[in-house]
């Protein structure tokens, strides 16, 4: 077991003062944790600190949004049932809001919370987790969906252009015909993959591999809920994205030559 001693003379804190404590250096990848559960909160911000983290928390989905606002967090653990608004409402304000639109969301969710699951992917949710869990597993699936939304370090920025559609990968950027057309973080992993491999069919199996990164316990109509957001976001290019029946999906190269 590591030594923790750096942390070891900061005051156990109420859950409403621990997100006024910044903790480690700025190089540290911030983490806002919203969820009721106080003895929840406490496990979990001690071992993500112990991780390395900078975490904030916070014990009701208004609060989170305001901290989310004012921190700018690398990544969101979003528990479901909150005392005023629901994790979903909180999700798809986030996911509205230009300035944490690309931040990934990890939902926590109850076991057999079926529909909330998927409701949780349809606003935009990058993954989840079904409670109870174990805190390790957490921070590799944290660290994990981190790295997937990390710019591709030493490749030449990457802008593609099929017909109307420009997809800047270093910008995180997609338009159609000139026009911005806002993704999630999954969403745009999603057509970026789906655009790098053009003309191949990708079998759902092999997307929620290389899109949602591992081996999750992710039902493969997920995808087609992402896949059909997706091509409504597009519009006009949306289908570009075919459907082979029976297999995945395939980016169709289309006209090139702009
Ligand atoms: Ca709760």
């Amino acid at each position: 077991m590591p030594n923790a001693s750096p942390n070891r003379h900061r005051p156990v804190t109420k859950p409403e003062d621990a997100h006024a404590q910044v903790v480690s250096t700025s190089s540290s990848p911030k983490l806002l944790i919203v969820e009721d559960e106080t003895d929840l909160v406490r496990t979990l911000e001690y071992n993500f600190r112990q991780a390395g983290f900078e975490v904030h928390t916070a014990t009701s989905g208004r609060e989170g949004l305001r901290i989310a606002a004012a921190k700018g967090p690398d990544l969101v653990l979003l528990d479901l049932m909150l005392p005023d608004l629901q994790g979903v409402e909180v999700c798809r304000l986030l996911k509205a809001d230009p300035k944490t639109r690309t931040t990934p969301v990890i939902i926590l969710t109850a076991r057999g919370e079926e529909v909330d699951r998927v409701v949780g992917f349809e606003i935009g949710a990058d993954d989840y987790v079904t409670k109870p869990f174990s805190v390790r597993e957490l921070v590799l699936r944290v660290r994990a969906v981190l790295r997937r939304g990390e710019p591709s370090s030493g490749r030449p920025a990457e802008v593609v252009k099929l017909g109307q559609l420009t997809i800047d990968s270093e910008a995180h950027r997609v338009h159609v015909e000139g026009r911005e057309v806002l993704l999630t973080a999954l969403e745009f992993r999603l057509l970026r993959t789906l655009v790098q491999r053009r003309d191949r069919v990708q079998t759902r199996e092999t997307l929620l591999n290389d899109v949602w990164g591992l081996n999750l316990n992710v039902e493969t109509r997920t995808i087609d809920t992402h896949i059909k957001r997706l091509r409504e976001k597009l519009g006009k290019a949306g289908s570009l994205i075919e459907t082979v029946r029976g297999v995945g999906y395939r980016f169709g190269a289309a006209d090139e030559s702009i």
